[in-house]
C-alpha cells in the first residue's frame, strides 16, 4: 500500500505512465468556465485527441461528493467528477496543475490519483508542476502526451490558445460593461454567446488576429442607456471565481440587478503570470501589483490567490469601486485568511465588502437574498457620496459669488 502511494506520489509528467502511446492518447482536463476553448485548440493543433467531460452540474457536483472526503474544498470535488465523467467517455491521459503554498492544489493530483486508481480506472496523470520552471514545465508537458517536434504545430497551437483566452477575456470585459446598461435584457449576453461560439470555431492564427475589431464593433452595436452604474469587483479563489455554476452565475445576476462587474482574475492574467517569464514583460502582473497594494495588510503571499484578494481590494477602495464581493470555496484556507484580514481593510479603506462562501449546501434563495442585500448598501453609499460631493460643489460656487 505504501509503496503504492509513493509509486503514485512520484508521477510527475517527468515519469508517467509511457506505456500509452501518443495516438492511443485521448486526453481530458478539469471543467473551469470555458477554458475548454482555448486548451482544446491549443491540444488538437498539436494533434491530440480530446474528451471535454460535461459542464459542471448538480450531477458531477453528486459524484465528486460521493467520491471526496467531505472537508474537501468545492474545486476538488468538480474536478473530480469532471475526471470520472471523461474516463467513462473514454479518455486516458487526464491534465491537471499543481501549485505550490499553503494550498491544497498541490496535493489535488495525488489524491484524484489515488481515488481513481482505488476505483478501478486505468489512465495516466499528467501534471503542470508550478514549483517548477513554468513555461519549460508546460512544453515538456504537451511534448509528452502528443510527441509532437514539429515546431510549426507549437507556434500555431500556443498561438492559437493565448489568442483564445485573450479574446475569452475581451468579450467577458464587454459584456459585463454592456450587461447592466442594455435597453433589451439579454443582448449582451447573446451577443457574448454567439462571440464564444466564434472564438471556438475560429481555427486559423489569421482569423484569430482579425476577430478582435470584430468582435468590438459587434458589441458596440447593442443598445444601451448611457448611464452611471455602481462598479462591484468580484475577487477570491481562482476556481470559484472562473466556474459560473461554482458561483452560481453571480455575474449575471449582478448585471441584470444595475451592476457593472470587474473582475480582476482573468485567463489571460493568469497565463502573463504563469506561463511568460518576466524578462518577455515589462508591465507590472497583475499579482505584482496586488502584492504591491496589499502590502500594509499582508507581507507575502501565502498560496492561492489570498494575495490577490487583499491586494485588489486595497486597489478598489482607492480606485472609485464601489464595492467588493469575495467568492471562496468552504474551508479554503488562503481565503479564510484573506477574509479575516479584509475586515480590517475594509474599515481602513472604507469599502463595502461581502463574503459568499460556497459549498455543495449553498442554497440559491439565501445567497441572492444576501447578494441583493449588499447591492441596496452599495447603492446607497454611492448615492450619498454623489449627494455629498455636489452639496460641497455647491458650497464652493456659493462662496466664489
Ligand atoms: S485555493 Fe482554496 S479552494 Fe483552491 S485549491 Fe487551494 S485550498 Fe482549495
Amino acid at each position: 500500500m505504501v509503496e503504492n502511494v509513493e509509486k503514485i506520489q512520484s508521477n510527475t509528467f517527468s515519469q508517467m505512465d509511457n506505456s500509452i502511446k501518443a495516438k492511443d492518447r485521448i486526453i481530458a482536463w478539469p471543467r473551469m468556465g470555458r477554458i475548454d476553448i482555448p486548451l482544446k485548440a491549443l491540444l488538437v493543433s498539436l494533434g491530440a485527441k480530446v474528451i471535454i467531460p460535461p459542464y459542471n452540474s448538480n450531477e458531477a457536483l453528486e459524484i465528486g461528493v460521493k467520491n471526496s472526503i467531505e472537508g474537501i474544498c468545492l474545486p476538488y470535488k468538480l474536478n473530480l467528477a469532471n475526471y470520472i465523467m471523461a474516463l467513462e467517455k473514454g479518455a486516458n491521459t487526464l491534465m491537471m496543475f499543481q501549485a505550490p503554498g499553503s494550498c491544497r492544489l498541490g496535493n489535488y493530483t495525488k489524491m484524484a490519483q489515488k481515488t481513481l486508481k482505488s476505483m478501478g480506472y486505468e489512465f495516466d496523470m499528467v501534471i503542470f508542476d508550478m514549483y517548477k520552471s513554468q513555461m519549460v514545465q508546460t512544453v515538456r508537458a504537451f511534448w509528452h502526451v502528443t510527441r509532437t517536434i514539429n515546431p510549426y504545430r507549437y507556434l500555431k497551437g500556443f498561438g492559437l490558445g493565448f489568442l483564445k483566452f485573450f479574446a475569452m477575456d475581451d468579450a467577458e470585459k464587454m459584456l459585463w460593461k454592456i450587461r447592466p446598461r442594455e435597453i433589451k435584457r439579454g443582448d449582451a449576453e447573446k451577443c457574448y454567446n454567439k462571440w464564444l461560439d466564434i472564438i471556438d470555431k475560429t481555427n486559423s492564427l489569421w482569423g484569430m488576429c482579425f476577430l478582435f475589431r470584430k468582435m468590438k464593433k459587434d458589441f458596440a452595436k447593442i443598445p444601451i442607456v448611457n448611464k452611471k452604474v455602481p462598479v462591484v469587483y468580484l475577487l477570491g479563489e481562482f476556481f470559484v471565481l472562473l466556474d459560473p455554476y461554482t458561483n452560481q452565475n453571480i455575474e449575471k445576476e449582478l448585471g441584470e440587478m444595475g451592476v457593472e462587474v470587474q473582475r480582476q482574475i482573468m485567463f489571460g492574467d493568469w497565463l502573463g503570470n504563469i506561463l511568460i517569464p518576466s524578462f518577455m514583460g515589462k508591465r507590472e502582473t497583475h499579482r505584482e501589483r496586488a502584492v504591491r497594494y496589499a502590502e500594509k495588510y499582508m507581507k507575502r503571499a501565502i498560496g492561492g490567490e489570498c494575495i490577490e484578494t487583499v491586494g485588489d481590494t486595497v486597489f478598489a477602495a482607492r480606485h472609485g469601486v464601489d464595492g467588493v464581493i469575495h467568492l471562496m470555496p468552504f474551508s479554503c484556507m488562503p481565503e479564510i485568511v484573506s477574509q479575516n484580514i479584509l475586515s480590517k481593510v475594509s474599515k481602513e479603506e472604507d469599502i463595502p465588502i461581502l463574503t459568499l462562501v460556497l459549498d455543495e449546501q449553498t442554497g440559491k434563495a439565501g445567497y441572492m437574498t444576501r447578494i441583493e442585500a449588499f447591492i441596496d448598501l452599495v447603492k446607497r453609499k454611492k448615492d450619498k457620496k454623489v449627494l455629498n460631493k455636489n452639496s460641497k460643489e455647491k458650497k464652493k460656487e456659493m462662496c466664489l459669488e
